[in-house]
């Protein structure tokens, strides 16, 4: 896809240019051409040129301390200094002079009105005309809005043969399936008209970020070969009230002249969400939302033009958006399983190039919940860090270090832990490796490793599951939490000690036993009743409670007893296997990273 649009240039540059161009002409061209028509001459010669009575006019400019004159024929313009000289005005009367001010302008008035009042007229009138033409011809009319407000600017992209198409986008079959009917009808819509079907308006894709919204909307336009309109939902809202409702209204005329067309919303959160009757509310984004729900009640269905729009933030949105006849048709982007990543990786490292045994499915296990956006920087990291190490090709220690500086960041490579700690977190790590080993439902270690990360992670243990997990049982779940509390059980198990390198096990331990319990249902007192709701399924997951204080107190008992009935299990683990704790942790500690392979051998020896 190409956007057919240039950047604009801001109205206030041409001003500045309007303004610089008489700047200069007032100071430094007139004075100049004024100046080069007079000639310096000294007083001798102004003296003796009354004596031989070839003076014309003459004017004294005392504030300037010189004297103006010409000769006779007033073909020159003369200047000399001014000296004390009595009776100069009787010398130049009886010299014939005359007395006549302004002797400069006289000299071609014409010329110089001509340059200080007709041409900078022409060129403001140049350049207003020339901002009127580009304000009509973007906007594709004469009622174009006032210099630009109002005016939707969205940007338009047109046919053209390198657009996305839907084999760009990997994975996200069932999405693609859903829009593949879209582009069906954008070809062919006669054939829906003919059966008396209408094509949804609206079409919300709602998914994480970078899972491939933007992408997806512009392959619709791809394949379907029409124009396509895209427009952030922030770009609307203005500083004045009923400014974005003008941009809609503006946005939709365009979309209809160029019908059939697709409108991409981006972010539609940002004008979409619900109205309250909350104090302070925001005047201008729910005008533009009125204004949005209008336009698209207003056109008819089989126009041609087809609205999509993404959010990552569904439950936000107004219901009088989702209801039918609006965006009535919701879907789903979710972050790509196992196959999903394979292909995307795949997509992605046609644009660099690799080494012959690169093993995609084994990246894209080990990247698991890594969203599209997100696998096309590991690529990206991976060509980088070949470059890096002056090679040619991309091999798979470049794909598989990459996916951690994408998780943990960059190896720091000067931070300096003292022995104690280096011995410490060796341990640490180990402990977690050797808990989720020891249990049965842990996915495989696949690497430990203990060499500081940008992120501020001291060290971490890669568990890499080997294909797609959809479910987890109690059990797993249990599992997980000691597996996280291994870290700490270890350093209080040889250290007699705690350090605040757990804090992160914790969080994340905390949050697994609350969703147990207050989502999933895997207490017995409390049995299927929700307590807890996700709020924004796709940003982060954060939960709000819906139960009494009473029950939230009971709930901090239960998710307590359910850690500390973990971190026992894994405690007990580690005390009896002790040997191999030492083991791991002294050969952790001197090579600094371990592999899955590795880690199995010491264990099974
Ligand atoms: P979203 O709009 O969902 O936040 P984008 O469509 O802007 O995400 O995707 C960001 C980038 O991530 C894309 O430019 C593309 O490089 C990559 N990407 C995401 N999903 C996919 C996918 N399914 N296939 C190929 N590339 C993808």
């Amino acid at each position: 896809m190409q956007e057919v649009k240039k950047p604009k240039k801001p109205l206030i540059f041409y001003y500045v240019v309007v303004v610089l161009i008489l700047f200069l002409f007032n100071f430094l061209a007139m004075p100049w051409m004024a100046r080069r028509q007079i000639q310096e001459v000294d007083y001798g010669t102004f003296m003796s040129m009354i004596e031989e009575k070839n003076i014309g006019q003459v004017e004294v400019q005392e504030q300037e301390n010189q004297i103006l004159f010409t000769d006779k024929d007033r073909t020159t313009v003369y200047r000399t200094g001014m000296m004390p000289d009595l009776d100069l005005t009787q010398r130049l009367y009886d010299a014939g002079a005359s007395f006549s001010g302004e002797i400069i302008q006289q000299t071609d008035p014409l010329f110089s009105f001509l340059l200080s009042w007709i041409l900078p007229i022409i060129i403001f009138v140049a350049i207003g005309q020339y901002i009127s033409r580009k304000l009509m011809k973007n906007a594709g009319g004469p009622n174009a809005m006032m210099f630009g407000m109002g005016k939707s600017n969205a940007k338009v992209y047109v046919k053209s043969s390198e657009g996305i198409k839907f084999e760009d986008v990997a994975g996200e079959d069932e999405a693609k399936e859903n829009l593949s009917e879209i582009v069906d009808y954008l070809h062919n819509p006669g054939k829906y008209r003919d059966i008396g079907a209408t094509m949804p308006k609206g079409i919300l894709l709602v998914g994480p970020p970078g899972t491939g919204k933007t992408m997806l909307a512009k392959a619709v336009a791809g394949e379907a070969n029409v124009p396509f309109f895209s427009m952030s939902g922030s770009e609307f809202v203005e500083m004045f009230v009923g400014m974005g409702a003008s941009k809609v209204r503006d946005l939709f005329r365009q979309a209809k002249e160029k019908a059939p067309c697709i409108v991409f919303i981006d972010e539609i959160d940002a004008i979409g969400q619900k109205r309250d009757s909350r104090i302070g509310g925001n005047d201008e984004r729910e005008q533009t939302l009125n204004q949005l729900l209008t336009e698209m009640d207003g056109f008819e269905e089989n126009t041609g033009v087809i609205i999509l729009a993404a959010t990552n933030r569904p439950e936000t949105l107004d219901p009088a958006l989702t209801r039918p006849g609006r965006f009535d048709r919701r879907v789903p982007v979710e972050l790509p399983d196992l196959k999903g990543r394979e292909e995307i990786l795949k997509v992605h490292a046609k644009k660099i190039k690799l080494d012959q045994n690169v093993d995609f499915e084994k990246v894209a296990r080990m990247a698991s919940g890594a969203s599209g956006a997100e696998l096309a920087n590991i690529i990206n990291e991976a060509a980088l860090r070949a470059v890096r190490s002056s090679r040619s090709r991309v091999t798979q220690a470049d794909l598989e270090e990459s996916i951690e500086v994408v998780i943990a960041g960059y190896q720091k490579k000067n931070a300096i832990l003292t022995d104690q700690e280096k011995k410490i977190v060796a341990y640490h790590e180990v402990g977690h490796a050797l808990v989720a080993a020891k249990q049965t439902h842990s996915a495989p270690v696949q690497k430990i490793t203990i060499v500081p990360r940008t992120s501020g992670t001291l060290g971490y243990t890669m568990q890499v599951e080997e294909g797609n997990h959809y479910l987890m049982s109690q059990e797993e779940l249990e599992n997980k939490i000691a597996t996280l509390t291994g870290g700490r059980a270890a350093e209080e198990l040889i250290f007699a000690s705690a350090s605040t390198g757990a804090s992160n096990d914790i969080e994340q331990a905390t949050k697994l036993a609350r969703a147990m319990i207050t989502r999933y249902g895997m207490n017995e007192d409390f049995d299927m009743v929700a307590l807890e709701t996700v709020n924004n399924q796709y940003l982060g997951g954060d939960t709000s409670l819906a139960c009494s204080a009473e029950t939230q107190t009971e709930i901090d008992k239960q998710v307590i007893a359910l850690v500390k009935k973990q971190h026992a299990k894994a405690a007990a683990i580690l005390l009896e296997n002790r040997n191999k704790l030492d083991e791991l942790a002294q050969y952790l500690y001197e090579k600094e990273t371990i592999t899955g392979e590795e880690f199995i051998n010491i264990l099974e020896r």
